[in-house]
This record gives C-alpha cells, structure tokens and sequence, in this order.
C-alpha cells in the first residue's frame, strides 16, 4: 500500500503533479491534494514527486 503526502507549506500549487498524473493529485485552493494514491504506478509517482520544484510529495511503500 503506497501513501503519498503532500508538504502543503512546501507546495507552490504549480500544477505540475496534477498535470501529470490528473488521478493521482488535484489543485485545491492553490494548493496540491491526493486524489487516490492507487490510481497510477507507484513508479511514476515517485518520478512525479521527484520532479516537484520544491520536493513537497512524498512516496512511501
Ligand atoms: S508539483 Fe509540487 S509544488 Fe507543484 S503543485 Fe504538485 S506538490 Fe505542489
């Protein structure tokens, strides 16, 4: 079971996750949210998070 967490102080609401992986995160209020963390490979996920400018998702297995 993968859970994935957002640092919402961190996050600059760039949309660049949700971009990505539109099942996995949404934009709300500016800020980035887990829809449902099962949605997507935990593979891409974690290439998703690394790709954050500010490092604000994090991916545990
Ligand atoms: S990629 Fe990072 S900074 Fe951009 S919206 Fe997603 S969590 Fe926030």
């Amino acid at each position: 079971m993968v859970k994935v967490t957002i640092d919402e102080d961190a996050c600059i609401g760039c949309e660049a996750c949700s971009d990505e992986l539109p099942e996995v995160f949404e934009i709300v209020e500016g800020k980035a949210k887990v829809k449902d963390p099962n949605a997507a490979p935990v593979e891409k996920i974690k290439e998703v998070a690394e790709s954050c400018p500010t490092e604000a998702i994090t991916v545990e297995e």
